[in-house]
């Protein structure tokens, strides 16, 4: 039996500590026994929920958004239709259902999915059955072809591997994953390191102890959307939670079953993620010239694209059992202490294009550094 426990555990004890991005790596994404490559963790029965399978909702009201973006650019007659890894499929067959409003959207959409799990691509595949041939599937976004762009990713950027870098005495040291007396996984200090990461964000006189998290891989995403939004046109919607100002703290955390759980307990059987850096990802997007908007939080997107409204549609006639299972998906997308603020929603695109969803912010970029909390 293949044990990545084992595997890991003797790599390290063949090398030395291994980064917390190769270490993340090789949980969620080993070819024998990768937590994505295995499995499908999504939904009440698996280790957590995500906004699409929350409600079809979700997907529906992102569609609307890209099918007003695509007038917006001028109804291009051939573009690129791309989700960044999109677990069960869910949300672009909620998205492709509603866009049917306007038939030359979705005949002018070349679908691609950018998956790297054979168990989520055959999910995807049967979730979109009826587009069959329109679909095409690729391990990473370099390759995709050349027009213009219209990219959703929804929980791609969390599930991408972090480096963490602490503040000793001294100076920053990254912060490992290696072995302890007993032979056991445990978070080990490497030595010191000069420039841990783009600390331009980061105010001066930190106190030690600070804990800094980088995500290289990230970061190359992002430019590579950038250049491909620079060269061909259009817009990148990113939907995930995170922090949206420059702050310090350890947000790498491990969930399975709807709880947390130790990350280093289990390799390869729970869902390792962090936050996502918004304001990393708009310097580099800003960087390359593109325009940003937002983030705004989730709750704020969704009411300002019509959330309740279409709530109120899809409850209409229905007993009161579904009603309430309308509205209590409402609040789980939307309210202050669910979904609805932590995660947010930012758009970069080629040009001024005007498109909604953004108006509602409680406007966030640019304050002050805070300690960031998991959760
Ligand atoms: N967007 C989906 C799933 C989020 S989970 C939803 O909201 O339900 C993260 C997804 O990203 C999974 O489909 C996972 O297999 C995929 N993924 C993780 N790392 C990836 C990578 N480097 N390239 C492409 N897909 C990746």
């Amino acid at each position: 039996m293949f044990d990545l426990a084992d595997r890991i555990r003797g790599e390290i004890a063949a090398t030395g500590p291994m980064s917390i991005a190769d270490y993340m790596r090789r949980c969620l994404s080993d070819p024998k026994a990768g937590y994505y490559t295995t499995r499908d963790p999504f939904g009440t029965r698996g280790d957590f929920v995500t906004a699409p399978e929350v409600s079809q909702m979700f997907g529906e009201l992102i569609g609307l958004w890209c099918v007003s973006v695509w007038t917006a650019l001028g109804e291009p007659e051939r573009f690129d239709l791309v989700e960044l890894g999109p677990g069960r499929g869910t949300l672009m067959a909620d998205l492709l259902r509603a866009a049917r409003i306007r038939p030359c959207f979705t005949e002018a959409a070349a679908i691609h999915m950018v998956e790297t799990s054979p168990t989520l691509r055959e999910k995807q595949q049967q979730a979109l059955a009826e587009h069959a041939g329109r679909v095409t599937w690729h391990d990473r976004i370099e390759g995709l072809g050349d027009g213009p762009l219209l990219l959703v990713a929804n929980e791609f950027f969390d599930a991408l591997p972090i480096r963490q870098f602490v503040l000793g005495p001294d100076a920053w040291r990254e912060r490992m994953v290696g072995l302890d007396g007993d032979g056991a996984l445990a978070f080990a200090l490497g030595p010191p390191v000069s420039d841990p990461s783009s600390a331009e964000n980061l105010p001066l006189g930190t106190e030690p102890g600070a804990v800094l998290e980088t995500s290289p891989e990230g970061e190359r995403i992002m430019a590579e959307i950038c250049r491909r939004l620079g060269a061909a046109g259009g817009t990148a919607l990113i939907v995930d939670y995170g922090k949206d100002r420059a702050a310090y703290g350890d947000t790498f955390q491990a969930v399975a079953r709807h709880g947390y759980a130790d990350p280093l307990a289990d390799p390869g059987a729970a869902d390792l993620t962090a936050h996502v850096d918004f304001l990393r990802l708009s310097q580099i997007a800003e960087a390359a010239g593109l325009a940003v908007s937002g983030p705004v939080g989730q709750g704020d997107f969704l009411l300002e694209m019509g959330l309740l409204e279409r709530a109120g549609s899809l409850g209409a006639g229905k007993g009161q059992a579904v009603q309430e299972e309308i509205r209590a998906a409402v609040e789980r997308l939307a309210g202050d202490d669910q979904m609805g603020r932590l995660f947010k929603v930012m758009a970069v695109s080629h040009g001024k294009i005007a498109f909604p969803g953004f108006d509602r912010s409680r406007a966030t970029t640019h304050r002050p550094v805070e300690q960031e909390h998991k959760g």
